[in-house]
């Protein structure tokens, strides 16, 4: 019976602390029913402190995989057997793949940005793209973005620059990449957007309640711009909606949050993802989430 738990089920979830917000669980379990697979997607919220015994589980029970969130995706490599290269070298992973007790650990993020951005007819490569953010979401773009040979300057807060010098350093060092790091300030964005071909919100400034918030302001925004806003709640964002009104191209972040959790699909389940049921079903939570 399609959509029933029965003693053949094969057990996905997701590992974050806090996780009651996510809309993965609704993505891959109307994905899984549509196309009849044994398969059901569990939320865990797993605290610091659990966390090796969060992993030891996954063995133990032989869960097939997981998505992981805020705040595991660092600390739990240690815990895992094999890591990706891209996922290595980003530093950070959120798919982990169980193959006979055998875990190894992807980053999604990174190559759903990637995916997104071509689906959308954008080739970064020889471009100029300026990159809000240097937290985790910012270092994996930042890679892909580095490997696919853009010209990137990385923007961020001055209290946390040094986050920004130092995926700027290993950018250059790894990739040769032509990369800088600067103070996240009008002055700053006003040099550089102009001739700027793509921007990449990859803070979490206009995130839901903060709907009102924009990280740029919309007399920076041009009609030659692509805007990547990757935050998903609001969708879509301020920004985006001054993007569109500026005449640019506006990509945004439930596309991306669809492509990454494809790829984690079909890593699982061996199926290509029902993506157009992914993304009705993440739209349709985002709406009942609404608080
Ligand atoms: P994170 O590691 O906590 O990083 C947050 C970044 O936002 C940091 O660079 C931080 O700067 C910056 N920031 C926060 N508040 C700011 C403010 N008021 N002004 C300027 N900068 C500010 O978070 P993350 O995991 O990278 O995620 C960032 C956003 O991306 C979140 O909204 C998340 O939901 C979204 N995301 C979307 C997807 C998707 O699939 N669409 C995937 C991953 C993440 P400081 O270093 O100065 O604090």
């Amino acid at each position: 019976m399609r959509g029933t738990i029965t003693g053949k089920t094969i057990v996905c979830g997701i590992i974050g602390d806090p996780i009651g917000h996510s809309l993965s669980p609704i993505m891959h379990n109307r994905s899984f029913k549509k196309l009849g697979l044994g398969y059901v997607y569990v939320p865990f919220r797993v605290r610091s402190g659990d966390l090796k015994k969060a992993v030891e589980g996954i063995r133990g029970m032989g869960v097939r995989g997981l998505n992981v969130t805020i705040p595991h995706k660092v600390a739990v490599m240690q815990f895992l057997d094999r890591i990706d290269p891209l996922a290595e070298e980003i530093g950070a992973i959120n798919t982990i793949v169980n193959d006979g007790g055998i875990l190894t650990g992807y980053n999604t993020d990174a190559t759903g940005f990637l995916q997104t951005l071509r689906d959308n007819g954008v080739q970064p490569s020889g471009k100029k793209v300026v990159l809000l953010g240097a937290g985790g979401a910012a270092r994996a773009i930042g890679n892909v973005l580095a490997q696919e040979n853009a010209r990137l300057t990385i923007f961020n807060r001055l209290q946390q620059l040094s986050w920004a010098e130092d995926i700027a350093y290993r950018l250059a060092r790894c990739y040769g990449a032509d990369v800088k790091a600067v103070e996240l300030s009008r002055e700053n964005l006003q040099k550089a957007l102009p001739d700027a071909e793509i921007l990449v919100n990859a803070t979490s400034v206009g995130m839901h309640p903060a709907d009102d918030q924009t990280p740029v302001n919309a007399d920076l925004l041009h009609a030659h711009l692509t805007v990547f806003d990757i935050v998903y709640n609001p969708s879509p964002t301020r920004l985006l909606k001054e993007a569109g009104l500026a005449g640019a191209k506006t990509i945004g972040g439930v596309e991306m949050l669809v492509s990454q959790g494809a790829i984690s699909f079909e890593k699982w389940t061996g199926h290509a993802a029902p993506v157009d049921i992914m993304l009705r079903s993440v739209l349709s939570g985002l709406h009942t989430h609404e608080d």
